[in-house]
């Protein structure tokens, strides 16, 4: 990126609202560096080719574990595009009672997702984890050291000791306004280390007043974390972009 981003929405679908082109243009004109994860690997040529040239706007290679039931035969083809991008997402484990049943299959390729990425090495991923969080930690372990790669925890529910040992594990997290509506969310957000917190819409999935949250909208989520820790909101935000920079930036640990 040339010059420095303003906001960061690190989980945002901007190929699920009615206009990609003009999603990516709010993020650029906003200057928030966006990461686009998508939900299958055959969506990922359209987002790169409106995405080329962009300064803000990164597209993320993915798999969503609630479309591994009908789309895990799309993993040859998700191989095969790995070296096209640095960013993985969406990607990760959902054990909710409608994707319960396909379990075996995302763990299955979850993992050779994760294995594959660590392979390549300098992959930074975006990781959703509804009620599993323990497994997707253990699988982490297993097969991602990252190296200079990243795992980023987008919208993590777990407990607090399974945030802490994401934290020990290097975890970063993408925190979005929905996760402050409960006291429980309040909670595992203010447990986190303030350098490991990145900002992210989820949209079009997350809403305000029932309507989708607008990509690359995550003034709010500033202010709600500037509030949560007690800061300006100035800070937090210059604090977020320079996360973000760290999680891009090239250096191994
Ligand atoms: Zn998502």
């Amino acid at each position: 990126m040339v010059s420095a981003p303003r906001y960061v929405d690190f989980h945002c679908h901007l190929d699920l609202y009615p206009d990609l082109e003009n999603a990516i243009s709010r993020c650029e004109m906003s200057r928030t560096a966006t990461l686009a994860v998508t939900t299958t690997p055959k969506a990922f040529r359209r987002n790169m080719q409106l995405a080329k040239g962009k300064e803000f706007v990164r597209v993320a290679l993915g798999l969503h574990p609630h479309l591994v039931e009908d789309r895990w035969n799309e993993m040859p083809l998700f191989d095969a595009l790995l070296n096209e991008t640095r960013y993985v997402g969406e990607i990760g484990l959902d054990a909710g009672p409608q994707f319960y049943k396909s379990l075996d299959k995302q763990t299955e390729v979850f993992t050779h997702i994760l294995k594959l990425s660590n392979d390549h090495g300098n992959k930074i991923l975006s990781i959703h984890s509804v009620r599993t969080a323990s497994k997707v930690l253990d699988l982490l372990e297993r097969h991602f050291s990252g190296g200079s790669g990243r795992a980023v925890l987008h919208w993590f529910g777990g407990t607090l000791p399974e945030a802490e040992r994401a934290v020990e594990l290097g975890c970063y997290f993408s925190v979005n306004r929905a996760m402050f509506r409960n006291e429980r969310g309040r909670k595992l957000i203010r447990s986190l280390p303030m350098d490991r917190i990145l900002t992210e819409t989820d949209g079009p999935f997350v809403e305000d007043q029932n309507k989708p949250v607008l990509a690359g909208d995550v003034a709010y989520t500033v202010s709600l974390l500037s509030e949560l820790f007690a800061t300006e909101i100035s800070n937090m935000q210059s604090k977020i972009t320079r996360n973000f920079a760290s999680v891009v930036s090239h250096e191994a640990s």
